[in-house]
């Protein structure tokens, strides 16, 4: 029996890189890794957040008079909001005249998602494509996922799980019998450089895939390509000498990296890390195709 409803921050509808086909994409919110690049820092954190867009204010204070908690204050040119005393409870939201307070993640049954995915079906069955569960981490809401999942099963929906890896083995080979297709995150073979750009380890994330593939688990691995992080070619060469020794790799997804992201964090008050000085240049992609390709590996170039 589930206490909660599942957490979610965005249904993203005719996603084109997000699996085969046109894919109706489901973002759960919450996430155990902490890359400063992610581009969806909204489901970085578990839970309903509130956000201010100090753009868009125009002082009228209404917002500040409506707080139940006096958590809202204004200093004479912007609003602030004490997150100790929020108690989430959205008046503001409603209140602002100009959409100045923004509800970042919403709870949802589980007919109510799949109710949103199955609106979309005349598209899946006319492309092939289906639903992509992603995040945030999929995987730490692991009983709504797995109950989302058996469900678009029933409705014969191609499904997608798009994951760092990072769970128990048990969890995701239990998700993996529910499963289509992996989009398999893979960042830094390097235990720990791993650690120091994602917050987290990755032995358990290794040891996941190769069950996958032993399994033979449909996967395509997300590698997201950053300069001075992991495009060196001793990081490739290793990363195509592990994966070419695992059998159920559809291919290799080349995810080049931008810093597009930086509105988002400065909305969520959380350290923007992205930099320009990440992307990387048409030459890296090019000689980090090649090295993976000479793995025998396929690889597709994601811009
Ligand atoms: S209600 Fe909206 S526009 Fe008015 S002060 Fe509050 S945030 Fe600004
Ligand atoms: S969500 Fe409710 S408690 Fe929190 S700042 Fe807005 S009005 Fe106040």
């Amino acid at each position: 029996m589930l206490n909660e409803l599942p957490t979610f921050f965005d249904i993203k509808r005719y996603a084109l890189h997000d699996g085969p086909q046109i894919r109706t994409t489901v973002f759960f919110k919450g996430c155990p890794l902490r890359c400063f690049w992610c581009h969806n820092p909204e489901g970085i954190g578990c839970g309903l957040e509130v956000v201010i867009v100090q753009e868009r204010c125009i002082g009228c204070q209404e917002c500040v008079h409506g707080c139940p908690e006096q958590a809202l204050s204004w200093d004479g040119t912007a609003i602030s909001r004490d997150d100790e005393r929020c108690s989430l409870c959205l008046n503001c939201v409603e209140i602002c005249p100009s959409l100045a307070h923004e509800a970042v993640g919403y709870q949802a049954t589980i007919e109510e998602i799949v109710g949103e995915i199955t609106k979309d079906q005349p598209f899946f069955d006319q492309s092939g494509g289906g639903v992509t569960f992603s995040g945030g981490e999929p995987l730490a809401q692991a009983e709504h996922l797995l109950m989302l999942l058996k469900r678009c099963g029933e409705l014969e929906i191609h499904r997608c799980v798009d994951t760092s890896g990072y769970a128990e083995t048990p969890i995701l080979l239990e998700v993996a019998a529910h499963t289509d297709l992996f989009l398999f995150d893979l960042k830094h073979m390097d235990g720990g450089l791993h650690k120091k750009h994602t917050g987290v380890g990755n032995e358990q994330i290794l040891h996941n895939l190769e069950v996958l593939s032993k399994n033979g688990v449909s996967v395509r691995i997300r590698f997201p390509l950053l300069a001075s992080i992991n495009d060196s070619a001793a990081h490739v060469e290793a990363m195509g000498r592990f994966l070419s020794g695992l059998g159920s790799i559809e291919h290799v997804d080349l995810l080049v990296y931008h810093d597009l992201a930086g509105a988002k964090y400065r909305k969520l008050k959380r350290p923007d890390l992205t930099d320009r000085a990440y992307s990387v240049t048409a030459e890296i992609v090019d000689r980090t195709r090649r090295l993976l390709e000479a793995h025998g590996l396929t690889v597709h170039l994601e811009k």
